[in-house]
C-alpha cells in the first residue's frame, strides 16, 4: 500500500491547491496534493484550458492551461507529492492531533494538518438528452483543445460562461458557430455576452435541441423554438453541450466537518469546524464570499500560514516576504 508522511495534505489540485503547495513549501512544510482527476488544474484544466483569463492579478491575459503550468512550476522546487487519480475518501483524526487520509485506491497519507481545496467537488457534465449515441462522435461536453473544432460547423448549446466563452474562442477556428440557449438571458459575464452579440456567432435564444442525426457522427441537428415550436435543421458536424455539470462533494460530506449545503464554512484563519483542518478556494463559505481564482490564491496563503501555526504553535502566522 502506498504510504506517505507529510506536514500538510492538500485535498484538490486546482489553482487554490497548487498555490497552497507553493506557499507551504515556502514555509518549509512538506506536502501531498490529492486529486481525483488525472491532471492538476481543477476546473481550469478540466473545463476551460484554452480560455483566456483576464482577472488574475499580474496577468493581463493568461490561457487557462498556461496559468496551471505556471502554478505547477512555482510549487515544483518544494517537491510536493502528487496523488493524482486518487479521490480522498476517509479522514481520520488521530489522538495526537494529526490525521490519516485514505484514498479510494488505498493510498494512505499521515499528515499533521489538512487543507481542503476541493472546489465544487468531483464533477461530471450534465448530459444532453438523447445525445448519448453521439458522445465522442461529434458531441462533446468540454472543448479541451480548440483545434479539434477547426473548419467544423459547430453548434454550442447552453447559456453559461462555458458556452459563451467557447463560442467566442472558436471564432476564426470553426467554420461557423451557432449558439442556442433555452432562455433569453445568459448566466455569463456581461462583458462576454456583449462580445458574443457583437461577434460572428449566430445566437438563437429560446431554442433547444430536438434531434441529432448522422450516420458515422453528427451531420445535422434539428432545433426548435420553445415559444412557438418552429423547427430548423442546422448542418453542423460538432455539438458542444455546455449544460453545466453536476458537482458532488462525495466523500467529504461524511467527514467530521461542518458543511453548509455544498460549502465549508470557515473563519478568518480559513479554519473549518475541525481543528487542524483548513479550507480555501471555491469550497469555502462566509458572508460576502466571491468564487474567483484570485480569491482562492489569497485564501490559500492565509490557510497555509495558519496551518503552519497549528503544526508548530511557536511559529508566526506572518511568514515574512519572499525573496530570491
Ligand atoms: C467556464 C468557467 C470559466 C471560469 N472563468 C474564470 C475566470 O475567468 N476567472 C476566475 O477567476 N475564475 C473563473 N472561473 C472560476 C474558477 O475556475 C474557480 O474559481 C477556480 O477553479 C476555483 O479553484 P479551486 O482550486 O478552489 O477549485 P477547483 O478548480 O474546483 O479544483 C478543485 C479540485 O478538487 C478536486 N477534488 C474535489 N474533491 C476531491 C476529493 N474528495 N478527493 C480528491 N480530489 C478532490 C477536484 O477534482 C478538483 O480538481 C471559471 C469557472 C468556469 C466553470
Amino acid at each position: 500500500m502506498e504510504q506517505h508522511e507529510v506536514d500538510l495534505s492538500i485535498i484538490g489540485a486546482g489553482p487554490s491547491g497548487l498555490y497552497a503547495a507553493y506557499y507551504a513549501g515556502f514555509r518549509g512544510l512538506t506536502t501531498a496534493l490529492v486529486d481525483s482527476l488525472p491532471e492538476p488544474g481543477g476546473q481550469v484544466a478540466a473545463l476551460y484550458p484554452e480560455k483566456a483569463i483576464f482577472d488574475v492579478a499580474g496577468f493581463p491575459n493568461v490561457r487557462g492551461q498556461d496559468l496551471i503550468e505556471n502554478l505547477v512550476e512555482q510549487a515544483a522546487p518544494y517537491d510536493p507529492i502528487y496523488l493524482l487519480n486518487h479521490r480522498a475518501e476517509d479522514l481520520e483524526p488521530q489522538d495526537d492531533g494529526t490525521f490519516a487520509i485514505t484514498t479510494h485506491r488505498g493510498a494512505q497519507v499521515r499528515t499533521k494538518a489538512v487543507l481542503i481545496t476541493g472546489g465544487i467537488g468531483t464533477f461530471t457534465p450534465r448530459p444532453l438528452p438523447d445525445g448519448e449515441e453521439f458522445e465522442g462522435r461529434g458531441l462533446v461536453y468540454f472543448v479541451r483543445e480548440l483545434e479539434v473544432m477547426r473548419d467544423h460547423d459547430v453548434l454550442i448549446v447552453g447559456g453559461g460562461d462555458s458556452a459563451v466563452d467557447w463560442a467566442l474562442n472558436l471564432e476564426g477556428i470553426a467554420r461557423s458557430i451557432t449558439l442556442i440557449h433555452r432562455r433569453d438571458r445568459f448566466r455569463a459575464h456581461e462583458d462576454s455576452v456583449e462580445k458574443l452579440y457583437a461577434s460572428s456567432v449566430r445566437v438563437l435564444t429560446f431554442h433547444e435541441v430536438a434531434r441529432i442525426e448522422g450516420a458515422d457522427g453528427v451531420e445535422r441537428v434539428t432545433v426548435f423554438n420553445n415559444q412557438n415550436d418552429e423547427r430548423e435543421v442546422l448542418d453542423v458536424t460538432r455539438v458542444v453541450a455546455a449544460l453545466g455539470f453536476n458537482a458532488d462533494l462525495g466523500p467529504l460530506k461524511s467527514w467530521d466537518i461542518e458543511i453548509d449545503k455544498r460549502y465549508i464554512p470557515v473563519d478568518t484563519r480559513m479554519a473549518t469546524s475541525l481543528p487542524g483542518v483548513f479550507a480555501a478556494g471555491d469550497i469555502t463559505d462566509y458572508p460576502g464570499k466571491v468564487r474567483l481564482i484570485s480569491v482562492g490564491f489569497g485564501e490559500a496563503a492565509t490557510a497555509v500560514n495558519n496551518a503552519a501555526v497549528y503544526i508548530d504553535p511557536a511559529a508566526k502566522v506572518f511568514p515574512g516576504h519572499s525573496s530570491g
